[in-house]
């Protein structure tokens, strides 16, 4: 322990001056002593700006004796805390008592004895400082935690401000993007579209191969500017599953014909083959797991040049409800570096510059596939050596349907719409003329008949008048958009079946969300393929032969 340090001060109070000198002779050496002859000087020294660090205080004085002292200095705020010791001939058990309960630190008996004056000083003193280190840091430390809730509460401010900031960014940058995905999209349509008439009326080879180039072009910005919504709409998390009862060969065959087509113009091998296990029907987001598997398809022709690409559904496990199932895509292409097969689901990263300047494309896919299946509470994976080739895998359950859900038709969807003998009306609601031209060809070729209206306001009129087999409804357009037509149609008494298809330049999931609430039967998101526009006719007109 410590001892005080040597520049305390010490009042003496006793009406004694002979007990004065001997006390303040024990103390002098060590500490600075003054002295008081009684209660009233004591209460004076204590008062003043240098006050004593400890009183010795004689019980018994003439005038204010030492407990009235003591009640004094104790009532007053800057007094109260010096430590008083009562100096007294009266050492029995009760004066003792009633000393500590008045307040005193402690007792010393007369006659004095030095060494206790001393022991009991020393003690209290060291005591004291103690208690005012103590304090000192207490507030200290009640300092510095106002001063940390302070800077917490200030870090907090300047977080709340982010996020509503990164809120509001997030928001202009959903506004932003799907606005360049309007403005992209409707031009794109008319590219692809007018491109396809062309193919369908062109014979000239070298113009045939001009026009496939600029197909092949528009197909692939189509599908970059899919993937960078597909994208940010995972990371924003407005990714919503959707799960229909769906049969899994009829999936598996409209990618094959996909990538059967692509693997045959670069005379690839290709090899597809079905687990006969896995049961016919399922359910789960057949749309997401259809995009992934093409999507992982195409790259195993994109990145092979010579050999085999084969597409391997095999049955893990089964249950009464549930089926689990392994999907592998494997080639042998160029293969991918060991060090690098974590890097390539890693969003815009490729294996390496070379290859993305060779091949094209953005380095999302691979990220939004794993993403999506993970969403689907999948695995995806890759094994892959350099050079030799790759097999992606897929792990997934999926749950048995309980229904039997239509096989598509195997014959092509224009054929089916051209054999159509009743020769079906659509009303086409568009206000880009371009737009407006190209679906009309494209409705004329497949054998329709075609209105077309401007704007929302237009075709509630017409649609009122003529009982149309369908309607074709862009939805951005002045005057009155495609929504809230849709909204008047089904007004209509006469008009609550009539099919109502979408075709809208916003492609977010938000606003295919908003067609269905207005009451559309389905959507089509611009560009729209003619092979899409065709099957989408097909499934309206030839169930409704009205
Ligand atoms: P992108 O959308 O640009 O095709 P992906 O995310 O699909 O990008 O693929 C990322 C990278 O992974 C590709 O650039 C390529 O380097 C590599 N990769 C993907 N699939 C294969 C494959 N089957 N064989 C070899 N490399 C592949």
């Amino acid at each position: 322990m410590n001892g005080p340090s040597s520049n305390a001060t010490i009042l003496v109070v006793d009406d004694q001056p002979a007990n004065l000198q001997i006390l303040a002779e024990i103390l002098q050496n060590q500490y600075d002593v003054r002295i008081a002859i009684n209660g009233e000087k004591a209460l004076q020294i204590a008062q003043q700006n240098n006050k004593p660090d400890l009183i010795l205080l004689d019980v018994k004085m003439p005038g204010l004796d030492g407990y009235q002292v003591l009640a004094e200095l104790r009532r007053d705020e800057k007094t109260c805390h010096i430590p008083v010791i009562f100096v007294t001939a009266q050492h029995d058990v009760d004066n003792e008592t009633r000393a500590l309960a008045a307040g005193a630190v402690d007792f010393i008996s007369k006659p004095i004895n030095p060494q206790v004056v001393c022991a009991r000083v020393n003690t209290h003193l060291t005591l004291r400082q103690r208690e005012i280190a103590f304090q000192q840091l207490n507030a200290e430390l009640e300092n510095r935690i106002k001063e940390r809730t302070r800077q917490v509460e200030t870090l907090n401010t300047a977080l709340q401000e982010r996020a509503t900031q990164a809120e509001t960014a997030n928001a202009a940058k959903s506004l932003f993007l799907g606005n360049m995905s309007h403005e992209l999209r409707t031009p794109l349509m008319a590219v692809i579209g007018f491109t396809d008439l062309l193919q369908r009326q062109i014979d000239e080879p070298a113009v045939l191969h001009k026009l496939s180039r600029i197909r092949k072009a528009a197909g692939n910005l189509s599908s970059t500017i899919n993937q960078i919504l597909d994208f940010t709409q995972i990371e924003s998390g407005n990714t919503a599953q959707v799960t229909i009862d769906f049969n899994l060969a009829a999936m598996l065959h409209k990618i094959n014909d996909t990538i059967e087509e692509l693997a045959v113009a670069k005379t690839l091998a290709y090899a597809y083959d079905v687990d006969s296990a896995i049961p016919a029907n399922l359910n789960g987001d057949r749309v997401k797991l259809e995009q992934v598997l093409l999507n992982l398809a195409s790259n195993a022709v994109k990145f092979t040049r010579h050999g085999a690409v084969s597409l391997r559904a095999s049955l893990i496990e089964a249950t009464g409800e549930e089926v689990k199932i392994r999907f592998e895509i494997q080639d042998t292409g160029i293969g991918i570096d060991q060090s690098l097969l974590e890097h390539i689901f890693v969003p815009f990263e490729q294996v390496d510059n070379t290859l993305t300047r060779q091949y094209g494309g953005l380095g999302l896919g691979l990220s939004i596939n794993r993403k999506l299946i993970e969403m689907m509470g999948g695995e995806m994976g890759v094994e892959s050596e350099s050079g030799k080739g790759s097999t992606f895998w897929i792990l997934i359950t999926l749950k048995r349907s309980q229904t039997q859900p239509a096989v598509a038709s195997r014959i092509p969807p224009l054929q089916s719409l051209q054999t159509n003998k009743a020769r079906p009306r659509i009303l086409l609601v568009d206000d880009d003329f371009i737009n407006q031209e190209l679906l009309k060809f494209l409705l004329n070729e497949a054998g329709l008949q075609c209105d077309s209206a401007n704007d929302g306001e237009e075709a509630v009129g017409m649609v009122k008048n003529t009982d149309y087999d369908l309607v074709l409804m862009d939805i951005q357009m002045p005057i009155m958009d495609g929504l809230a037509a849709t909204r008047a149609i089904r007004l209509l008494p006469e008009r609550r079946l009539t099919p109502v298809i979408g075709v809208s330049a916003n492609a977010f999931a938000e606003d295919k969300d908003r067609c269905f609430e207005a009451g559309m039967n389905a959507f089509l998101a611009k560009p729209v393929a003619p092979e899409v526009l065709y099957s989408e006719l097909a499934k309206w007109l030839i169930k409704n032969d009205r």
